[in-house]
């Protein structure tokens, strides 16, 4: 038995044999049942007989334009595809180790790639890719028309648990959850976008394990506890016992509030306004459940993620916001335009959406947290922009929806946003639908729109905190990477500042402010947020019964004076100990200076 510890992002428990995607190669392996073993066999001489008449088929083409000289490369493609350490070598791995011939191709690849290490011939080194490409043909053809991560999840004989390099916020999106309990991951932190949506769906989910992918083999019994973090490998049957348990315990917490529709308030009488995070339509019934006000924040953007390719087009998007307002109707649904990061979403999907000639190959392959996104992307795109815009407008009519551009860091773009929006109301007068007048607000999610509020309350109808992005960019901390996770820290004095700063530039100009980052969902930090003079909060389903009776516990007046003070420390560790002793003790010796 062996425990690893990672960030529990979803909580719940999940426990099954361990299916292991690495995504970097697409690899897929998994444990096969013994009477699998020949339909995985049969598959792969399947797989080495097209390959073979692929190869020839080539080396044909090749002749006839090129010559022999070229064509020969194909020669020796063909005899590395003979070559017992390949194709046979993986039917041995396979029947041994009763793992999937895919992955039975990658371990004998792996092992013939490290014998051309061994020899000093430059030439043979320079077969190695030739056996690279050899072996890509055959796990393409293996897969035999099922491409993707997703389709191959679906041909799973038991449920189990997902372990993986990393996933993609589409692949998440996509996976048939009822087959896959729970996942794990090398890669990831709580506020990454996969992370984000495995709570939505309910899946549970630990990331940042590091190298988990590496030392799970498949097939092995796992448990991974998406509260504590922690993923136990060859658990002991005691140890599955008590993990039982506590799912069965933690299925009974998750029931929904009894009291959702009664407004919220401390207990010295302010109004605290509760909203939810989603990213699908249908989880409005499930938000309002959970004692949502309404949808503070929808990220359109997941509808370009594993939906049809057509989601980009003006009908089908109206559809989709009019289902969101009609659902929650009476209550208000912020629809944040698309903030496309090309990192996090599918590419293909996102390439079937987009002009793919505004990301040439290279550009698609660098990070896009700091690049094209959000309100960048829609004006550098406002034909794909306008659509959006034109579908808000039109699902607005009789409901109150809010548009929210995402991660503005000028007055010039949200100018250049808003003249965009009056262009695709003309647009829609022009074909006779006049369009009721819909709120516009920003994400304070860059430093510098934090730093420009009061400019930019003048410009905007409402304020969203985006404290996910705020926190990353003010501390300059890739939340999506798990080696520098400890320094991504919501209670930095940068943050907590930059906060103070927004909140008073709304309220000078009157407008509503709330906060939607994870930040409000932490029950220590939604406390402080409150004290910080802060009356609205959106946040993931999951977290509202939570924050409801946080709030039902909590004086407005005594956490004004707690934040006033936190204000003054210096450190992240004072700020922390300053105020674990006052919730821990509950005021005993944590009196609040005076100075
Ligand atoms: C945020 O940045 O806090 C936020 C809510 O947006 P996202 O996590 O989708 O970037
Ligand atoms: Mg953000």
């Amino acid at each position: 038995m062996e425990r690893l510890i990672g960030i529990g992002v979803s909580s719940g428990i999940a426990a099954g044999p361990a299916l292991v995607a690495i995504q970097r190669t697409q690899v897929i392996r998994f444990p096969i049942s013994p009477d699998r073993v020949a339909r995985e066999l049969s598959a792969l001489e399947r797989a080495r007989v097209r390959s073979s008449e692929q190869l020839q088929q080539i080396r044909r083409r090749i002749h006839e334009l090129k010559g022999a000289d070229l064509a020969a490369i194909f020669d020796a493609q063909l005899l590395i595809l003979d070559d017992p350490m390949l194709v046979s070598r993986a039917a041995t791995i396979l029947c041994e180790e009763r793992v999937n011939a895919e992955w039975a191709v990658q371990r004998a690849l792996d092992e013939l790639a490290s014998v051309f290490d061994d020899v000093e011939d430059p030439y043979l080194h320079e077969r190695k890719g030739d056996l690279h490409d050899v072996a890509g043909r055959l796990r393409m053809n293996l897969r035999d028309g099922k491409g993707t991560t997703r389709d191959l999840l679906q041909d799973l004989d038991t449920p189990c648990v997902l372990v993986a390099d990393e996933l993609t916020p589409s692949v998440v999106a996509q996976l048939d959850w009822t087959r896959i309990r729970g996942f794990a991951t090398d890669a990831g932190s709580r506020t990454y976008h996969t992370a984000i949506l495995a709570r939505s769906l309910g899946v549970p989910a630990v990331v940042g394990l590091h190298d988990v992918s590496q030392r799970i083999p498949p097939g092995a019994s796992v448990i991974i506890d998406g509260e504590t973090g922690e993923v136990v490998i060859d658990p002991l049957p005691g140890v599955r016992l008590e993990a039982e348990t506590r799912a069965r315990l933690l299925l009974l917490r998750s029931t929904p509030v009894r009291d959702a529709g009664v407004p919220l308030e401390t207990t010295d009488g302010t109004r605290i306004v509760l909203q939810a995070n989603i990213e699908r339509a249908d989880d409005v019934a499930g938000a309002v459940a959970a004692g949502a006000e309404g949808i503070g924040l929808f990220r359109s953007e997941f509808m370009l993620v594993g939906g049809p390719p057509d989601m980009a087009a003006e009908d089908e998007q109206y559809h989709v916001y009019r289902q969101l307002v009609e659902r929650m109707a009476p209550g208000p649904v912020t629809v944040r335009t698309f903030d496309i990061d090309e990192r996090q979403l599918a590419r293909p999907l996102v390439d079937a959406a987009l002009d793919a000639r505004w990301f040439p190959d290279h550009e698609r392959e660098r990070s896009g947290h700091a690049g094209l996104r959000g309100i960048r992307f829609g004006l550098a795109q406002p034909a794909i922009f306008k659509v959006q815009l034109r579908a808000l407008l039109r699902a607005a009519q009789g409901h109150t929806l809010r548009v929210m551009f995402p991660f503005v860091s000028s007055v010039h773009e949200v100018r250049a946003a808003r003249t965009l929006l009056a262009e695709a109301r003309a647009e829609l007068e022009a074909r006779g639908i006049i369009a009721d007048h819909v709120a516009v607000g920003i994400m304070i999610e860059v430093p510098s729109a934090a730093f420009t509020a009061s400019l930019l309350a003048k410009e905007a109808d409402f304020f969203t905190i985006g404290t996910n992005d705020l926190i990353q960019y003010t501390l300059a901390v890739d939340r999506t990477d798990d080696r520098v996770s400890n320094r991504y820290q919501p209670l930095h004095p940068a943050v907590l500042r930059l906060l103070r700063q927004v909140r008073r530039a709304a309220v000078r100009r009157g407008i509503p402010v709330s906060v939607c980052g994870e930040m409000a969902s932490d029950p220590l930090l939604l406390r402080l947020l409150i004290g910080c003079g802060l009356r609205e909060f959106s946040m993931t389903p999951g977290a509202l019964g939570m924050a409801r009776r946080v709030v039902q516990e909590t004086s407005a007046a005594e956490m004004a004076q707690l934040a006033a003070h936190v204000l003054t420390l210096g450190t992240v560790d004072e700020i922390e100990r300053f105020l674990h002793a006052a919730f821990d003790n509950r005021g005993a010796d944590t009196e609040v200076p005076t100075r």
